[in-house]
């Protein structure tokens, strides 16, 4: 039923009125098909693609489905109105049965310039849940069940996740009431450290700290599922030992194949497999780029799914492309090129290089201008769908492909929630 989806066309906020109740943007157009590379197919595996997508329970890992404007210069002034748009008749069009929705993360700046704060990602999340509260395709989803329901009848779990813990700031009890709000998922930190631990683009590394260890044993108390994507690699390999329950890197990929801190080491990765967690690999605009495939593109993202495959095993890889309905290479650029002008001023260390640091990695602003986009990755509606079609081409099992394309994502959150 996955591709059988009971959509009946609502819109975002279509219960208000443009341009009177709230500011209105010109906004990209999230079902157009200029992004759209099929991975090409023979007429009987186009028949077979059909038949897996419908039949495998299909779960996006790591999402930010919204729409976005049009000029990505006016992001920022987008993202301060607090009401970002689903893109809800895009997202009926994806395969997707579970889609984890991270919201606003490192742009929650309703209120301070430079995000995170806790009434930020309160706003943030009770208008997405209001929004959705006014229609019935999405379904916000609080228990592994809701996504199998969902897969059923036709619907979309929309599960709320948010990227750092840094709103708690050193309150654990912040963590129950996220979780009260129907939060599910939370990462520990973005690349920046917190309270929590340190992220990946400190120069020293200092791992998990006290209070994050407190914060994680509340999560696991809780039944959250804890995510390392953006930690450093001392405070991943800790918080993978120390986790009750097994964790899931969401957006990430293999060192080996894309050496920056953004990716993670074999010993990491391994680890994480060990303790039942899920690896699942991420595709934004140059992140899984690798040195076979320097354009990025499909092709660069499944070397990762398959490095990672023959590294812990296909039981433990999945996907969380970190793909928006908006122009992603387009907003790379703009946060780079504007960051003074935006006053997020960043000052190179001295001796430590990283003049076009962007989320704590160097980023080849050439390469990203000749990418334009992810070609075959570029949005949350054709990623799973590119990915399926993909291991039918490479001669995976309809069993092997289900797997990858949600199964163990379903598995880890049946075990953690
Ligand atoms: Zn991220």
């Amino acid at each position: 039923m996955g591709r059988n989806k009971k959509y009946g066309g609502y819109k975002a906020y279509q219960y208000l009125e443009p341009g009177r109740d709230y500011r209105e943007f010109k906004l990209r157009d999230a079902i157009v098909k200029d992004w759209w590379e099929p991975v090409p197919l023979s007429k009987a595996e186009e028949e077979r693609f059909e038949e897996v997508m419908g039949r495998s329970v299909v779960m996006d890992l790591h999402a930010h489905p919204d729409i976005s404007p049009l000029d990505p210069n006016q992001n920022r002034d987008f993202d301060r109105e607090g009401r970002n748009v689903l893109a809800y008749e895009a997202l009926a069009m994806s395969g997707l049965d579970c889609v984890f929705d991270n919201m606003m993360d490192g742009s929650s700046f309703i209120n301070t310039k430079n995000g995170w704060d806790w009434m930020s990602t309160v706003h943030d999340l009770g208008m997405r849940l209001c929004d959705i509260g006014h229609q019935d395709f999405l379904v916000h989803c609080r228990r592994a069940e809701d996504i199998e329901q969902a897969h059923r009848r036709g619907k979309l779990a929309w599960v709320a996740v948010l990227e750092s813990a840094s709103c708690i700031e050193n309150e654990v009890d912040r963590l129950d009431v996220l979780y009260g709000l129907g939060v599910r998922s939370i990462g520990v930190n973005y690349s920046e450290s917190n309270m929590l631990g340190s992220g990946l683009k400190e120069h020293l590394d200092g791992g998990l700290t006290e209070f994050g260890y407190d914060a994680l044993v509340r999560m696991n108390k809780l039944g959250l599922l804890v995510d390392v994507s953006h930690t450093s690699d001392r405070t991943a390999a800790e918080v993978i030992q120390l986790s009750r329950d097994p964790i899931i890197i969401s957006h990430a990929g293999a060192r080996a194949l894309t050496p920056t801190t953004r990716m993670f080491p074999d010993d990491v990765i391994q680890a994480l497999g060990e303790r039942g967690g899920v690896m699942a690999i991420e595709a934004a605009p140059n992140l899984t780029a690798t040195e076979k495939h320097p354009l990025h593109s499909v092709e660069g993202y499944m070397e990762h799914v398959e490095y990672c495959i023959n590294l812990i095993g296909i039981d433990h890889v999945g996907c969380g492309p970190d793909t928006n309905y908006g122009d992603h290479v387009g907003l790379y650029l703009t946060n780079l090129e504007n960051s003074s002008r935006l006053g997020l001023g960043h000052y190179a260390r001295p001796g430590k290089g990283g003049e076009n640091k962007y989320l704590g990695i160097d980023m080849n602003v050439k390469q990203l201008k000749t990418l334009r986009y992810v070609r075959g990755m570029e949005n949350p509606s054709e990623c799973l769908q590119n990915v399926c079609r993909w291991m039918i081409k490479h001669g995976y099992s309809d069993q092997e492909i289900a797997k990858v394309i949600g199964g163990n994502g379903l598995k880890l959150v049946k075990k953690v929630w």
